[in-house]
C-alpha cells in the first residue's frame, strides 16, 4: 500500500480555506442579526414618469373646483337657518342695504363678492354702518377685501369715497374688535384694538 506523502504547504493552505470559511459564515450571521433591527424602507415608487402640461392643468382646475365647493358650503352652514334681511338675495346687484341688517347680511355681502369677513364681531355694526352710508353716495357693492391689519379696519373697494372708508379705519381704532364697545389700538404682540376689559383678557 503506497500513501501519497502529504505536503505541509497542502495543509496550510487547507488550514486557511476553513478558517476563511469561517469567517464568511460569522459575517453572514452579523448581517442576519443586523437586518433584524432596520426597519424596512417601503421600496422607493419607480420614478414617475414626467408629468405632462395637460396633467398639471388638470390638477389646477380639479383644486379650483375644490375650493369652489368649500367656499360654498363654509358659507352654507354659516347661513343656514338664519334670519337675515338678504336671505334670497342672489346677487350684488340685488343686494338690499337698509336699517335691518345684520351680521348675515354681512356675510352675504362677503358671499356674493368670492370673499370671506376677516374681521372679528366687534367690528360687524361698523362695517354695516359704512355700507349704508357708501349706498347712499350710490356704491355698487363691489368689495374685494373686509379685514383687520395692524389693529385697523381695511375695506378696499374701488369706489371714489376713498375719503369715507379711510374715516372708518379710523373709527376702527377706537372699537374693540371683540365686542364693539369703546377700545382703542394697543400692542401686544401685534396691533389690536380692544376695550379695558379685552385687553386685561388677552394681554398679558
Ligand atoms: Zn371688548
Amino acid at each position: 500500500m503506497q500513501y501519497t506523502a502529504i505536503n505541509p504547504s497542502d495543509i496550510l493552505a487547507l488550514f486557511f480555506l476553513i478558517v476563511l470559511i469561517g469567517r464568511f459564515i460569522g459575517y453572514l450571521k452579523d448581517r442576519a442579526e443586523q437586518n433584524k433591527y432596520v426597519v424596512k424602507r417601503t421600496p422607493k415608487p419607480s420614478p414617475s414618469k414626467k408629468i405632462t402640461k395637460e396633467e398639471m392643468e388638470e390638477q389646477a382646475a380639479q383644486n379650483r373646483v375644490q375650493i369652489k365647493i368649500n367656499f360654498e358650503k363654509y358659507y352654507q352652514n354659516l347661513l343656514k337657518d338664519k334670519e337675515f334681511v338678504n336671505k334670497n338675495t342672489s346677487s350684488l346687484d340685488n343686494f338690499i342695504i337698509n336699517d335691518a341688517l345684520n351680521q348675515f347680511d354681512l356675510h352675504k355681502l362677503a358671499y356674493l363678492n368670492g370673499i370671506k369677513l376677516q374681521i372679528n364681531t366687534g367690528w360687524y355694526d361698523l362695517v354695516i354702518e359704512l355700507l349704508r352710508e357708501l349706498d347712499e353716495l350710490g356704491w355698487d357693492r363691489r368689495v374685494d377685501c373686509i379685514k383687520e391689519k395692524f389693529g385697523e379696519l381695511r375695506f378696499y373697494s374701488d369706489t371714489p369715497h376713498q375719503d369715507l372708508i379711510d374715516a372708518y379705519t379710523e373709527k376702527s381704532k377706537e372699537i374693540c374688535e371683540v365686542c364693539g364697545k369703546p377700545g382703542e389700538l394697543r400692542i401686544a404682540v401685534w396691533w389690536i384694538t380692544l376695550c379695558g376689559e379685552h385687553a386685561e383678557e388677552r394681554i398679558p
